[in-house]
């Protein structure tokens, strides 16, 4: 995923069938393919040739757990490395199932988790998978009960997500037009590898997600919200952050409650929110969880470690379906502008901090950007309070209330990568998973870029004051 995700040969435009093969890049000039030959070896492997290598020690982050110090080479051995590209086009299959809305058909509440895993992916992605499964069996009983929602429900079984988010990109990028108007995109992957609850978002649903966990059990008693803010406090953070540090970034610290944290990549939200700016959540329960990716994250570990009686299942099944269901339903979309504000200004303060080291006195000119995020913080707290009235006909209120994510992204995309627009949330470069939070102005200072730093300032505040806008224009 360095530049975009999905099939890389079809980068912006979705990959079906139909697509006549000039509008393909050949996988040879693929900017997404490696050029590098990569191969994942087993430690058994891999200690004969670590313990063969000369040269000065490694960095002591390189040191891993072989009883041996670490070198960078070159050489002295050699390795002859065999490897089999098995290039081929091969074809997918997403599962989509749908629930019309009643007053607004074409607003779309979509929830998505992939299907496909590594090997038996008893965890990754079928406790997702599972729960999510159960949540649909639920939404088929209140349908029968005669509940309609007034929003489509779009329910997503993506394909080839470990291969590189390839069904859900495909898929969003087939669907752009509709996904335009969506009300939010609910993820769902490693659903369930403990107990401790955790969520990310985007801050205009971080209220949203502590609310529906409020009115969810938990199987340790209480609400999940209370056994979710156990586990938050100062005292379990260290462990928390280390043994969740794969998936969940640490989240701005703007509010005195539970945690929700920003939404990087690694899962299929990424086309949701970082290319077509729809609102998106990910929600999980997690624990010591080192089979990851592994032949071992299997049904008997689920069985021993993960979940033994399935309640966590449960819990899951029961927060990702109220997160479809009050969406669906809400007269009047429950996001929180106010709030993304306020967490834009957390970022900006960190990025200016980082840029005073790194330009001493050359430091760039924040207050545009500054002056935007307070903009829409202002903006956010007006229409919160006209949110909470809650006018007897609010298509006016959500359609604005939808348009001003989309006034959040970059028409001309990032630097270097212009598939993701978002202006707040992209995947690093270098960071694997974890986000990185106004990504242009926090990548240009990393490269001591001092003119594409100005640029990107500048392109923020745009952003920032063209979303605070659409949010005035409601009267
Ligand atoms: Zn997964």
């Amino acid at each position: 995923m360095f530049q975009f995700p999905g099939d890389p040969t079809t980068p912006g435009i979705a990959s079906t069938p139909n697509l006549p093969d000039s509008k393909r890049v050949s996988p040879v000039e693929s900017e997404q393919l490696p050029k590098i030959p990569v191969t994942p070896i087993s430690y058994a492997d891999a200690s004969p040739i670590l313990e063969h290598l000369g040269g000065p020690p490694s960095p002591r982050e390189w040191q891993g757990a072989l009883p041996f110090t670490y070198h960078v080479g070159p050489g002295p051995a050699k390795v002859k490395m065999h490897l089999k590209q098995d290039y081929q086009f091969r074809t997918i299959w997403d599962v989509i199932g749908k629930v019309k809305g009643t007053s607004s058909p074409d607003e779309w509440v979509v929830a998505g988790n992939h299907r496909d895993a590594w090997v038996y992916g008893a965890v990754d992605p079928n406790s997702g998978t599972a729960a999510m499964l159960e949540s649909v069996h639920g939404l088929g009983e209140l349908l029968k009960s005669g509940w309609k929602p007034k929003r489509t429900i779009v329910i997503g079984s993506w394909d080839a997500e470990e291969e590189g988010l390839i069904g859900s990109t495909e898929w969003g990028e087939d669907h752009a037009q509709e996904l335009g108007n969506a009300a939010a995109y609910f993820n769902m992957d490693v659903a369930v590898s403990g107990k401790k609850f955790g969520a990310s978002g985007v801050p205009s649903l971080k209220e949203f997600i502590r609310e529906i966990a409020k009115a969810v059990p938990s199987p340790q008693g209480g609400t999940v919200y209370e056994s979710w803010k156990k586990t938050s406090e100062p005292s379990a953070e260290s462990h928390r952050s280390q043994e969740t540090s794969t998936f969940r970034p640490p989240p701005a610290a703007t509010h005195n409650d539970v945690p929700v944290g920003d939404l990087g990549s690694g899962s299929d939200y990424t086309v949701f929110l970082q290319h077509l700016g729809v609102p998106s959540t990910d929600v999980s329960s997690t624990g010591d969880y080192g089979v990851y990716h592994s032949v071992f994250d299997n049904f008997a570990w689920f069985k021993k470690f993960g979940d033994p009686d399935f309640r966590y299942e449960q819990q899951m099944a029961r927060v990702y379906g109220l997160e479809v269901i009050r969406m669906s339903s809400a007269d009047v979309l429950p996001y929180d502008y106010e709030n993304y504000g306020r967490e834009i200004l957390v970022y900006l303060d960190a990025a200016k901090s980082k840029s005073k080291e790194r330009f001493g006195d050359k430091v760039p000119d924040f207050s545009a950007a500054l002056e935007g995020a307070r903009h829409l913080q202002e903006a956010g707290t007006k229409i919160l309070q006209k949110q909470r009235k809650m006018p007897t006909a609010p298509d006016r209120l959500n359609a604005k209330l939808r348009e001003a994510e989309r006034a959040l992204l970059i028409p001309e995309g990032l630097p270097n990568r212009p598939w993701f627009h978002h202006a707040i949330y992209a995947p690093g470069q270098y960071t694997g998973y974890a986000a990185v939070v106004i990504p242009g102005v926090n990548e240009a200072i990393d490269r001591g870029d001092l003119r594409r730093t100005e640029q990107q300032i500048a392109a923020l505040a745009a952003a920032l004051n063209r979303t605070a806008l659409v949010l005035e224009q409601y009267r």
